[in-house]
């Protein structure tokens, strides 16, 4: 018998107790730099089933694609290592579309090639480098006169970041305007679902490229995102997508696992519903809320993001003359409790990314990646820490 056909599951090994890594209780949402989210048992199986068969990679891709763009109503679909991988394939398509030699000489050798992308100044983020790995030069506008004026014979693609606060120029303007040069158009909403119709809206709002990662709330593996769009440009991102080789995307391969991963976290995605998560969420905000509302002065209320992490959050505010520690040092000790646990990180005023109103009394929960009863033991803590903080 061969010794993979079917021998029982190995028992795991708890690597993180050997390393000596210690995990937490996720009270902070679906943060890359904190593993951001798990995955649920399904896709767990699914790719432990995927991770003992060896495929063609290149059909399996092909397949998954497909399967993808059907279920997510557009063109084509490419599975990307993140959504900073699907940032870097979008620029290369469009750069490249489909031109073999381009694929090939893209950043460095850029003689004939257009390499203007252009983006609103506001829009400018910590992903600009997956542009600009392409050999693009981003062009920056503020006006819808300033962008109309911006089209030259370089421009290759426009990009737009789904989740900013700022920008003067709406989606409807920002497609039509590129659609009227013959210029595709790329939308980053790596962290904009739910709702789960956003993996449709913005194709169908007529963008030509949208990126989501596929480890955030999509709760596919971690090193997982997704491209979606035209087919022509997807077809030409997956040139330049591993496992071809000399290729920019060579270096950010996706295996087997994160494919057939990807794929079941959009099946499990599908069918989940955003009135029950939602009411689930602001259950166990509301669980929270009512137990360190227990401690004097503070309050608690839920808000919801606009667009990125469009979930119930929860805010707890207090008096710091009565409870005397910052929020900042709130988070630090529920880090350094046992079990450990990690706030929101726009906590105590930090870099927030969400519209969240922050203050050096703001503590922020996001509860949207708790497993079952730690919501419980989120409350438990903060309590404890909140009130330990009164007698000091
Ligand atoms: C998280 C994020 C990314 C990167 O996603 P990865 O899947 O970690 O590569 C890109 N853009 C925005 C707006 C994000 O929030």
């Amino acid at each position: 018998m061969p010794a993979n056909a079917s021998t029982p599951a190995a028992s795991a090994v708890d690597y993180y107790q050997r390393l000596g890594v210690t995990p937490f209780i996720n009270a902070a949402g679906t943060y890359t730099i904190l593993s951001a989210s798990t995955m649920p048992d399904e896709v767990q199986a699914a790719v432990a089933l995927a991770a003992k068969r060896p495929v063609h990679l290149l059909e399996l891709h092909q397949a998954a694609g497909e399967y993808l763009a059907k279920r997510l109503r557009c063109e084509g679909a490419l599975v990307t290592s993140g959504a900073a991988a699907a940032i870097k394939l979008a620029t290369a398509a469009c750069i490249t579309r489909g031109n073999k030699s381009a694929v090939i000489n893209i950043p460095t050798e850029m003689q004939g090639l257009k390499n203007e992308v252009i983006v609103q100044k506001a829009h400018r983020y910590d992903y600009d480098h997956a542009i600009r790995d392409c050999g693009a030069r981003l062009i920056d506008v503020e006006t819808l006169d300033e962008y109309e004026r911006a089209f030259s014979e370089r421009t290759v693609m426009t990009q737009f970041f789904n989740a900013a606060e700022g920008g003067r120029i709406s989606r409807e303007d920002w497609v039509r305007v590129a659609h009227k040069h013959g210029i595709p158009c790329f939308n980053d909403a790596a962290a904009d679902v739910p709702p789960i119709s956003n993996l449709w809206n913005y194709t169908e709002m007529g963008f030509d490229l949208v990126a989501f990662s596929g480890g955030k709330g999509l709760r596919g593996p971690q090193c997982t995102g997704l491209l979606l769009g035209k087919k022509d440009l997807i077809d030409a991102a997956q040139l330049n997508n591993s496992p071809n080789s000399n290729t920019i995307g060579r270096g950010m391969k996706v295996g087997k696992e994160e494919i057939i991963g990807l794929v079941a976290a959009v099946d499990w995605f599908l069918e989940q519903d955003d009135a029950r998560m939602e009411a689930e969420y602001r259950k166990r905000a509301a669980l929270i809320a009512e137990r360190v509302k227990s401690v004097p002065s503070v309050e608690a209320r839920v808000f919801i993001p606009p667009v990125a992490n469009h979930v119930p959050h929860l805010l707890i505010t207090y008096d710091m003359n009565r409870i005397k520690v910052s929020a900042i040092e709130v988070m630090q000790r529920m880090r350094e409790g046992t079990p450990r646990i990690e706030l929101n990180p726009s906590t105590g005023g930090g870099p927030a990314s969400m519209g969240l109103a922050g203050g050096s009394n703001v503590i922020v929960v996001g509860v949207w990646m708790l497993q079952p009863s730690e919501d419980e033991i989120v409350a438990r803590r903060l309590q404890e820490v909140l009130r330990s903080a009164m007698k000091s």
